[in-house]
């Protein structure tokens, strides 16, 4: 799962992305609100940890902003110790949580994680299904549901298969592919997206399934089955 990290105090960004990839997330950072908002919009991201005092655009109108942009991701903000009013807003415009500054790293990972199995929860089943697929997230198994073959996926793979199967029959950007599988900060260049994807396909047809990603012209990809 990835997490994007908006911190303008880069040790304290530094020791909570650490410590959650240590925690086997993926982490962003972004060191400014514009950044943050702009990197948050990309909706990539599983979950924010948003910062209120930043340059340019406080947490506070990013919040608003993501959410008004359906952007499903969980958020928690970080708050100073006197900022009742802040904390209100927070929930008002609807954070998942808030933890006081300063803060015990432990405390924000343990709040983390409890709003991503709360969100797995809500999936209810570690089973995600689509036309005649089905994946399974614990184990990175896929199934064709029509011949019960089945195939395990390399990681890279699984995170753009998850990412297509999460957005069906959507249009997604090489820009959204990259950014979910490899992170913002990751060289395009080097990543050979073209390759994974026919990795994958190549994988769909080998189990028997009837779906296909398809490359729509100058736009990216689409799942469709
Ligand atoms: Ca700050």
């Amino acid at each position: 799962m990835r997490i994007l990290v908006v911190e303008d105090e880069e040790a304290i960004a530094d020791i909570i992305a650490t410590k959650l990839r240590a925690e086997k997330y993926e982490v962003d950072i972004s060191f400014d609100g514009e950044e943050g908002l702009y990197n948050a919009l990309s909706n990539i991201y599983d979950l924010i940890i948003l910062d209120i005092m930043l340059p340019k655009m406080n947490g506070i109108e990013i919040l608003k902003e993501v959410k008004e942009n359906n952007i499903n991701a969980k958020i928690i903000m970080l708050t100073a110790k006197s900022g009742l009013d802040d904390k209100l807003s927070c929930f008002d415009t609807g954070a998942n949580d808030y933890v006081t500054k300063p803060f015990h790293i432990e405390e924000l990972i343990a709040r983390v994680n409890v709003q991503l199995r709360v969100k797995e929860n809500n999936k209810v089943k570690d089973i995600l299904e689509y036309s005649d697929l089905s994946l399974n997230i614990r184990t990175s198994t896929l199934t064709c549901l029509e011949t019960s073959e089945s195939i395990n996926i390399p990681y890279r793979e699984f995170l753009l298969l998850e990412y297509f199967m999460n957005n069906r029959e959507q249009i997604i950007s090489k820009e959204q592919l990259y950014d979910k599988v490899w992170g913002i900060e990751s060289d395009y260049e080097s990543n050979n997206l073209e390759a994974y994807l026919s990795f994958l396909r190549k994988k769909l047809k080998v189990i028997g399934s009837k779906v296909n990603i398809k490359a729509v012209r100058n736009l990216g990809y689409k799942m469709e089955g």
